[in-house]
């Protein structure tokens, strides 16, 4: 039996596409031009420097075998507060392949350390984490749904994605999993009845 799909992360501030669109964009604007293939590992090496973020690649042992990545809080060499990702090594070797899915993981944590710093600070501090939007099935405020859409945005710049593309060519110009450049494809369909290319390129074409 087919069972309907429901969001599975933490309640945080609503966010919609088009705000995690510009967000994903302008990050990679900043650190990576007039490309399409973004090359996650540098990025994150890039935000670690830049001490937006720290990241730790641990043992494949030291993580359930079900999980591939989180984020945490962490300090700065301030004494700030900072997201802290943490990867298994199995995804940092892969990502550094150019394995799509693993690829996708690392931006997925990238996007939860740019999005929910505060809501990562938010449940340390009440020492609790909301899940109430679950049964009112809120996607717009799910963390999950929120670092998914963030990695498909920042991966597979839409800007760079046209008519002709199909599943095999978004798959191979982004390096993303055929999986993931069907649902991007399903989304965009979706997200054009809104909004046509021209309107696309003046909204963000410097
Ligand atoms: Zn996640």
């Amino acid at each position: 039996m087919k069972t309907e799909r429901a969001p599975e992360g933490f309640r945080v501030k609503p966010r919609s596409v088009d705000q995690i669109r510009k967000i994903a964009l302008n990050l990679k604007d900043m650190l990576i031009r007039n490309r399409d293939y973004v090359p996650i590992v540098p990025l994150l090496e890039a935000l670690a420097y830049n001490e937006v973020i720290d990241y730790e690649i641990i043992e494949d042992c030291d993580i359930e075998s079900d999980t591939w990545g989180y984020t945490l809080l962490g300090r700065n060499s301030e004494g700030g507060i900072i997201p802290f990702i943490r990867i298994p090594n199995k995804v940092y070797a892969g990502a550094l392949k150019g394995d799509g899915f693993h690829r996708f993981t690392i931006a997925h944590e990238i996007g939860h350390a740019i999005l929910h710093k505060t809501d990562l600070l938010i449940n340390f501090i009440r020492a609790e984490r909301s899940t109430s939007h679950r049964k009112e099935k809120k996607w717009y405020e799910d963390s999950e749904w929120q670092a998914n859409t963030f990695a498909s945005e920042l991966l597979a710049d839409i800007r760079s994605i046209t008519t002709a593309d199909n599943e095999i060519t978004i798959s191979n110009k982004f390096g993303i999993s055929r999986s993931a450049a069907r649902t991007r494809i399903g989304k965009l369909i979706r997200d054009k009845k809104r909004l046509n290319q021209r309107a696309l390129k003046s909204l963000y074409n410097k």
